[in-house]
């Protein structure tokens, strides 16, 4: 049962788009091969429109019907594709509609047999079908259906893989059941630390000993969330623990997956100012607080580019007044933990001018997890340099965040947040 007997979708182009277009074929097969076709195109399904949304994070795919379908979903290994089952379907959108981007890289979709169609999606990396399900138009005048895909590790694909096979009795269905991913411990507060740059994207280099950027985060993103873990009630983990790319939305998906409460992206960079030295704690902000962040944030948010990665804006979803003020809401508690740091790292650890500043960093883009980016230090600079590889350096830096990491959750648990 391979996605070989599946049509590419450019065999269903030839059929064109429009409704008319797809009616008359089926009349005049059915006049050319008479009373079966007749019946099998009176049942097939007509799917007449298509979208495909999302990034490298998360992507959602859209299909319309003209009658609500039952399907099912199964996963396959090597590489990672997700097969949609449904009963025998006309694909009349064209092809450009649903070209893969995002999580995917190649669809296709097509006839099975005379009763079932299927859709078969072969993903970049593991994925998970976080919510798939039918729902009438708003019109009211066709069904769709919406499959969330989202990115997830290979342990869960390979459950996937295992849990819905086509051994399982399998009949139609038209919700399936999907797993969520593990919630943490009860009452942990869980930290999210974040090692910026990695794998080709080597993030700045020192003036002085070459060191890479994506080096010294990982370094003390180990030392960070090791002492985090220490302390009763946290519970810190790496976005990445080894040397290898995540683009800027898998960072943010990678911490809500894994139900963070604190988001914190540690970097180096260099400046052209040599002299400038001492850390600096970023929040998002639509404005940017003055041109060093913005320049900083312009060349952070390049890093998907680095990698060769299309960063694309997605239209806004429905403005909707909940997340906005989640938004908001987050936003004052990314403020708060960063008041935090620096009255953790008074007298303690130099910071540059107004060391609180603000600028549209996209790794800070989570609208449901307080996120901070701290720059540690430059590698710009001679003794910011010997610092940032300095071993007792960092063991005195994870102290004093952990200290500041204690202080915003203490706070927070006064406020009743
Ligand atoms: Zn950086």
């Amino acid at each position: 049962m391979r996605g070989a007997a599946v049509k590419s979708g450019s065999r269903t182009k030839i059929f064109g788009s429009r409704l008319f277009a797809i009616a008359s074929v089926v009349a005049v097969a059915a006049t050319f091969l008479g009373h079966t076709a007749i019946a099998a195109g009176e049942e097939r399904l007509l799917a007449y429109g298509a979208r495909i949304v999302g990034d490298d994070a998360r992507t959602r795919i859209v299909i319309d019907f003209d009658r609500p379908p039952t399907f099912s979903i199964h996963y396959i290994a090597n590489p990672e594709r997700v097969v949609v089952d449904l009963p025998a379907t006309a694909f009349g959108f064209p092809a450009k509609d649903l070209e893969a981007r995002g999580l995917f890289k190649d669809i296709r979709y097509g006839t099975m047999d005379e009763d079932s169609a299927r859709i078969v999606l072969t993903a970049t990396r593991p994925v998970r079908i976080g919510m798939a399900k039918v729902q009438v138009d708003e019109g009211g005048k066709g069904q769709r259906l919406v499959l969330e895909a989202e990115m997830t590790d290979k342990a869960t694909f390979d459950e996937l893989v295992k849990a819905h096979s086509w051994n399982e009795p399998a009949s139609a269905q038209t919700t399936s059941a999907i797993p969520s991913p593990e919630k943490p411990g009860s009452g942990d507060f869980v930290v999210a630390v974040d090692a910026g740059h990695g794998g080709i994207d080597t993030g700045a280099i020192g003036v002085d000993t070459k060191t890479q950027e994506k080096d010294v985060t990982l370094a003390f993103a180990k030392t960070l969330a090791d002492r985090l873990n220490r302390e009763p009630g946290i519970k810190a983990f790496l976005t990445r623990s080894d040397d290898s790319f995540l683009s800027l939305s898998q960072r943010v998906e990678i911490a809500r997956q894994n139900h963070a409460a604190l988001f914190v992206s540690l970097h180096a960079d260099t400046l052209r100012q040599k002299d400038i030295r001492g850390a600096t704690v970023y929040t998002i902000s639509d404005k940017a607080s003055d041109k060093l962040a913005a320049d900083l944030a312009d060349r952070e948010n390049l890093s998907d580019q680095i990698a060769g990665k299309t960063t694309t804006t997605e239209p806004p979803e429905v403005a909707d007044i909940l997340l906005d003020l989640t938004r908001r809401e987050t936003q004052a508690f990314s403020i708060s933990m960063a008041e935090s740091v620096l009255s953790s790292f008074k007298d303690q650890v130099g910071t540059i001018n107004n060391p609180h500043r603000h600028a549209g960093f996209r790794v800070l883009q989570a609208p449901d997890v307080p996120s901070i980016l701290l720059e540690l230090g430059f590698l710009s600079n001679k003794d910011d340099e010997k610092l940032l590889l300095d071993d007792g350096w960092r063991t005195k830096m994870g102290e004093l965040l952990t200290e500041a990491v204690k202080h915003y959750h203490a706070s927070m648990v006064a406020n009743g947040g």
